[in-house]
């Protein structure tokens, strides 16, 4: 069968797990048993504040272990997910994993952020606002800990109720992060609608912004577009000094990407941040 097939060739290529040649293709049951058998888990990938250097945050990003194919990234099942309407119990599982980390953290320190990526659907009801505010209860955590991403491709077609329902989750105190900024089809008056606190550069110009002029006007453009609207700018795929440094002289606030460190498990994390 294709997945007997599949399996044979993970498994000859397996020190590159589904990242090889081979690609794992789930089903919306595979997803649906991955979610079942709680086969889903967070890494955690740094952001740091490029003036104090200090950490500023993390992002949470999924991962599926799967037992025979591997780490499956999220670029091979977030879309399965959205058009399987399984994102809607993917992301509570995200939401319920990442907070009860964040948790853990404020023990130790109490300004690291958590930054959670959202779906376009998970906006399309109170669902996630309910899940949000009764955890955020529950843990007594200050809202203004949790920043929801949403990319800029999710906003083109953003209905109305959508917008009503972030602009509540801001009023409620969570912050509102524009990823991926400069890839979607947004227009700036989208952009100023929705109260973001955080711009999230796009990967694609931050690695090509030291040998490519476009791109570092386009990065400068960005942290100056934000500044004038009171936002916080991130820059993601932050992969060498070189960037670091065209980009701490530019006057942006976030850093993250490998450079600084590639995303990884709860208790690498732990012992990453709070070494010592
Ligand atoms: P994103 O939110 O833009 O996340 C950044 C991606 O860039 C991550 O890929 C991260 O591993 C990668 N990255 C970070 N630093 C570097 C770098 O220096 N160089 C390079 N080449 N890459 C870097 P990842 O984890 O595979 O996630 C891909 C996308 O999947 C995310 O893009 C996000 O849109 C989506 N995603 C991840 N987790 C979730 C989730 O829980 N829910 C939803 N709805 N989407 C998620
Ligand atoms: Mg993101
Ligand atoms: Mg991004
Ligand atoms: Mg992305």
């Amino acid at each position: 069968s294709n997945r007997q097939a599949q399996r044979e060739l993970v498994s000859s290529n397996n020190d590159k797990g589904s990242q090889g040649k081979f690609d794992f293709i789930p089903t919306e049951q595979d997803l649906r048993d991955a979610i079942d058998n709680k086969q889903l888990v967070l890494y955690y990938q740094p952001q740091i504040n490029m003036e104090t250097q200090s950490v500023h945050g993390a992002e949470a990003l999924i991962r599926w272990l799967h037992p025979e194919f591997g780490i499956i990234p999220p670029d091979k099942f977030i879309a399965l997910a959205e058009q399987t309407g399984l994102i809607e119990q993917l992301t509570e599982v995200v939401i319920q994993l990442a907070i009860s980390q964040s948790v853990q953290w404020q023990k130790v320190d109490k300004t690291i952020r958590l930054s959670i990526n959202i779906s376009a659907q998970n906006i399309n009801s109170l669902k996630l606002p309910e899940q949000l505010k009764m955890l955020v209860k529950q843990y007594e955590l200050d809202p203004s800990l949790i920043v929801l991403e949403l990319t800029e491709s999710t906003l083109m077609d953003i209905e109305v109720t959508s917008l009503d329902i972030l602009t509540r989750l801001r009023l409620k105190g969570f912050q509102l992060s524009i990823d991926d900024f400069g890839t979607g089809y947004s227009s700036l008056s989208q952009l100023h609608k929705i109260p973001f606190t955080e711009l999230k550069i796009d990967q694609s110009f931050v690695a090509n912004m030291k040998k490519e002029n476009e791109s570092k006007a386009i990065v400068q453009t960005c942290i100056m577009l934000a500044h004038k609207l009171n936002m916080e700018v991130v820059a993601e795929g932050v992969e060498d000094k070189d960037t670091w440094d065209l980009l701490l002289a530019e006057g942006c606030d976030i850093a993250q990407g490998y450079y600084i460190a590639k995303p990884m498990p709860a208790d690498q994390f732990d012992k990453w941040q709070f070494k010592g």
